[in-house]
């Protein structure tokens, strides 16, 4: 029987493969008479809605830049706030449609900064109860750029064996505006829109939020649709105004759309690879059984824009006694060999029913050396983030033993969140 490819039919329903724990629903349309929201639509999306209420073509087009400016310069949050807008049209706008962010649950700081948020995103249908999807989204600050790390999808349907997020039971795609609401939700929890901050030495306001990563919830390149369109949105210089290269996508490696990341994003890739032989590999993560290795890293070396200036980032999680030996991390020097690379150990973030404990900090710290001495240096920074490593639980007291260097390298990382503020000087 012919059957759709998830990987190159996006839009179509698609069969789940042995790797796959269940499909993704995609959100249903809101419940009816449920005004939809604007914020996080694309350019066109914006300019349907407002055909869609029968304003004429070529106004809607000069009435989308209006409120594209008031929503994503501006952070508006409601249309009487759009003086540029006649009355009558702003009364029609809040008729028909709303400015609503996904629910802030709860929000958790932690003492370096950190922000944690627990949002719910307006209900879709019965799959969610009629409640709304949860997602995390994280924001790390440091000393030169805050990193905001976001959910490209509710759940996911692999089931990496190290990630609590595969154990999830919900799984669905998130759409373009609650890839993007994530940022809107951070601008405004931290004052990021231009005229809610301090201008740095009088002049230009600095953005608080400089960087984003795709390594919350969800495979990224399962969702590549909606990834691309929230990427283009949170990048459009007259908007939210982020560069392409402080934006990256991780990925557990969906090889077929690594290319098309590339070409229609132009983001920053970073690979989950946490393995260097297929064996292992096809147990930690088993989208390895489907793409192995060898494939993954002929995608990478074939990544359009790849150069010494734009690296790759590959992931590697600190798996006691599975994959943290010396003879690993020089495989996985060998293996790296030639591809414009950057390596990120991250320390395991256990999970209630994981079966995983974090590699030991002296073994961590061994095998960051054989990285380092490979060339595969973390750029200098001050160190951040001491709370970040907190994360790990009881990691924490062992982290003020190690060496400088190492606790370099791991805190561009944080554990489950797995975020890191090591892309782009
Ligand atoms: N699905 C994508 C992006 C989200 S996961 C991917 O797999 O790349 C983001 C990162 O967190 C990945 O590198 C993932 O392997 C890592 N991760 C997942 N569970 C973890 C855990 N318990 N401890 C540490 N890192 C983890
Ligand atoms: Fe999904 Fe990434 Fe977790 Fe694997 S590591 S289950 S791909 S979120």
């Amino acid at each position: 029987m012919a059957t759709a490819s998830f990987d190159t039919a996006r839009r179509e329903p698609r069969t789940v493969s042995e790797i796959e724990k269940a499909p993704e629903f995609q959100a249903a349309p809101l419940p009816r008479g449920a005004r939809v929201s604007l914020v996080g639509l694309t350019r066109d999306g914006m300019r349907e809605a407002l055909v869609g209420i029968g304003v004429a073509e070529r106004e809607a087009k000069m009435r989308a830049s209006q409120i594209w400016n008031w929503l994503y310069v501006r952070g508006a949050t409601e249309f009487g706030e759009m003086t540029n807008i006649g009355k009558a049209l702003r009364a029609r706008l809040a008729d028909a449609f709303s400015l609503d962010r996904p629910e802030v649950v709860s929000e958790q700081v932690s003492r370096d900064g950190t922000r944690k948020w627990l949002l719910r995103m307006a209900p879709t249908g019965a799959h969610d109860h009629n409640r709304g999807a949860e997602i995390e989204c994280v924001y790390i600050p440091g000393d030169d750029r805050g990193t905001l790390c976001v959910s490209s999808q509710v759940g996911c349907t692999l089931t990496c064996s190290f990630c609590h997020t595969g154990t999830q039971r919900l799984v669905r795609n998130l759409s373009t505006a609650e890839i993007v609401a994530q940022l809107i939700v951070a601008r405004d929890a931290l004052g990021d829109f231009t005229g809610q901050m301090p201008g740095k030495d009088g002049g230009e306001p600095g953005r608080l939020v400089t960087n984003i990563v795709f390594m919350g919830m969800g495979e990224p390149l399962y969702n590549l649709d909606a990834v691309i369109d929230a990427i283009a949105v949170m990048s459009d210089q007259e908007g939210l105004a982020l560069s392409r290269r402080r934006i990256t996508v991780s990925t557990s490696g969906v090889v077929p759309q690594i290319e098309r990341l590339g070409l229609e994003a132009n983001a920053m890739l970073a690979i989950s690879l946490h393995a260097v032989r297929d064996e292992l590999r096809n147990e930690l993560v088993p989208l390895n059984r489907k793409y192995p290795i060898a494939q993954l890293l002929d995608a990478c070396r074939n990544y359009p824009g790849l150069s010494n200036a734009r690296r790759i980032t590959f992931e590697y999680v600190m798996l006691k006694g599975v994959n943290d030996s010396d003879v690993d991390a020089r495989a996985l020097v060998r293996l790296l060999k030639g591809i414009p690379a950057k390596i990120n150990l991250i320390p395991f973030n256990p999970w209630p029913g994981s079966t995983y404990e974090c590699s030991n900090w002296e073994r961590i710290e061994r095998f960051s050396e054989i990285v380092f001495d490979a060339g595969y240096a973390s750029p200098v920074r001050t160190p951040r983030g001491r709370d970040i490593l907190a994360a790990c639980g009881q990691l924490k007291s062992e982290t003020e033993k190690l060496r400088a260097r190492t606790r370099m390298m791991l805190e561009a990382g944080m554990g489950a969140e797995a975020v890191y503020a090591d892309q782009v000087d």
